[in-house]
């Protein structure tokens, strides 16, 4: 969907009252001069998209003035000089005029064109200003095609590069696409994703979607991967090594499991990812069908910063934690298919609307199995939690706290106690309405969109619960039941 606006430069004002002549014309020296200012310095810059979305979290993420529809990358990776290169068109329209554009992209990029127009361009770190060979107008469709080359691993700075004995794997959130592909990096703009992977001969690549094709040219093996739905940047992935891939239709869905050959346990691994298709329909259960046309699962040799990530159409998991807790890890990152998703963040101060009901899914899908109430694990950790966890302001929880425990548990529970609230039917209803509409939105569309499937007044709730840095009172209204 299209992304937040920046601030315009304000016309100046005129005063009510009648003015003199003199007034009139030092007012009417002051308007030319700003109208030719205006016009000198501000037009250019007012074509130029910016960069970033407008995130308050992430101020430079991404770029302003276009809304990206597709991206056709086309990489391929050189074990011996680890370096990835390659292509990728990224197909977009704009939602103003538009003379410049901005993409994020950390390796070095050679060669930017617009169409058949190769265009100039500078790079400032991952910001990549492009400056249109034709310049564009509001709603009009353009692609800028990028070539780059580059050695992931040397600019990957917070993470989201793994070389694990030779098998690479590139995932992280909230950020991981500038390592390996150029793009509108931010959530609140997703599109559809065509990855080619040139890999070395007899490696696996796995990314996205279905496997279109599986070939050899040029003496490489080429992996074509194809998603139908669109997708936010850091939900694709790609993982190339000693892989083995299982393919084939569950419930009439296509499905694609993948298991690292490092895995001492790989066997094992191989089976619970099986378990994928019964969690997608104890999920549809209680959320509507699932959103994607692919299930699967990827348990990589990393020892990833994270358990599980919810990579689209595919989690990926870190085999030790998958070993560890399988049911509920997988719960939790395919309830991601339909929260955070299939609606994507607005924001990322909206983490809220991931993880909360990520978290709250694992709880409601343990209570459909027979497992005990959702509302046990409600009191249960109202009594429990350490006292420091209150603490954090879980409607705006800061970029360094976006993944803080307090987010998940007392996001988890402020689900629970709105279910409490407002009656089953009537959260349900809710959770499936706002799951099967696509798009980017965010925690205070959700409070408005709660309220209107509400009987009661949420407003003190949400405050409670989302707002408040400190403990919510045990009381009714509060979404506490005996
Ligand atoms: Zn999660």
């Amino acid at each position: 969907m299209s992304v937040l606006d920046h601030p315009r430069a304000q016309r100046p004002r005129i005063g009510r009252n009648r003015p003199t002549i003199t007034v009139i014309a030092v007012v009417a020296a002051l308007l030319i001069a700003a109208i030719i200012a205006w016009v000198i310095v501000l037009v250019p810059d007012a074509t130029d998209g910016g960069t970033g979305v407008g995130d308050p979290y992430f101020p430079r993420m991404g770029g302003g003035g276009y809304d990206a529809e597709k991206y056709a990358i086309d990489v391929s990776w050189d074990d011996t000089h680890a370096l990835l290169s390659g292509t990728t068109t990224m197909t977009a329209r704009a939602t103003k005029d538009l003379s410049a554009v901005h993409v994020d992209l950390a390796l070095k990029v050679d060669r930017v064109s617009q169409g058949t127009t190769v265009t100039e361009y500078t790079q400032d770190g991952q910001d990549v200003r492009v400056k249109l060979a034709e310049p564009v107008r509001a709603g009009q469709e353009f692609a800028l095609t990028l070539s780059y080359a580059g050695n992931p691993g040397l600019v990957s700075g917070d993470g989201g590069f793994y070389d694990t004995n030779g098998e690479i794997v590139v995932a992280d959130e909230p950020s991981s696409a500038p390592l390996w592909f150029p793009s509108n990096d931010h959530p609140s703009d997703p599109a559809l994703m065509d990855v080619t992977l040139r890999v070395p001969t007899g490696k696996q690549a796995v990314s996205v979607g279905r496997l279109d094709s599986h070939t050899t040219e040029g003496g490489r093996d080429v992996w074509h991967w194809v998603s139908s739905q669109p997708m936010a940047t850091y939900l694709n992935f790609f993982a190339i090594g000693d892989f083995r891939i299982e393919q084939g239709v569950v419930d009439g869905r296509p499905y694609v499991y993948a298991v690292s050959n490092q895995l001492p346990n790989a066997d094992e691994l191989m089976t619970t990812l099986h378990d994928t298709a019964g969690i997608v329909k104890e999920l549809e259960n209680l959320y509507g069908p699932y959103p994607f046309t692919e299930i699967g699962g990827v348990a990589a040799g990393a020892d990833f910063d994270f358990g599980g990530l919810e990579i689209q159409t595919r989690p990926l998991y870190q085999a030790d934690a998958l070993q560890a807790d399988s049911r509920q890890l997988m719960v939790h990152e395919l309830a991601h298919m339909w929260f955070g998703n299939n609606v994507t963040l607005r924001g990322w101060k909206d983490i809220f609307m991931n993880e909360a009901f990520a978290t709250h899914a694992q709880w409601m899908v343990g209570e459909q199995a027979g497992d005990g109430p959702a509302n046990d694990y409600l009191n249960g950790y109202y009594d429990q939690l350490p006292d420091d966890i209150w603490q954090l302001k879980i409607s705006d929880p800061g970029p360094d706290d976006l993944f803080d425990e307090a987010v998940y548990v007392r996001g988890a529970m402020t689900m629970q106690a709105l279910r409490n609230v407002m009656g089953d039917d009537a959260f349900l209803a809710m959770c499936r309405e706002w799951a099967q509409r696509p798009g980017s939105r965010s925690l205070a569309e959700f409070r408005v969109f709660a309220q209107q499937h509400a009987s009661t007044d949420l407003s003190g709730f949400f405050t409670a619960w989302v707002d408040t840095p400190a403990k919510p009172e045990r009381t009714p209204q509060n979404g506490f039941i005996a």
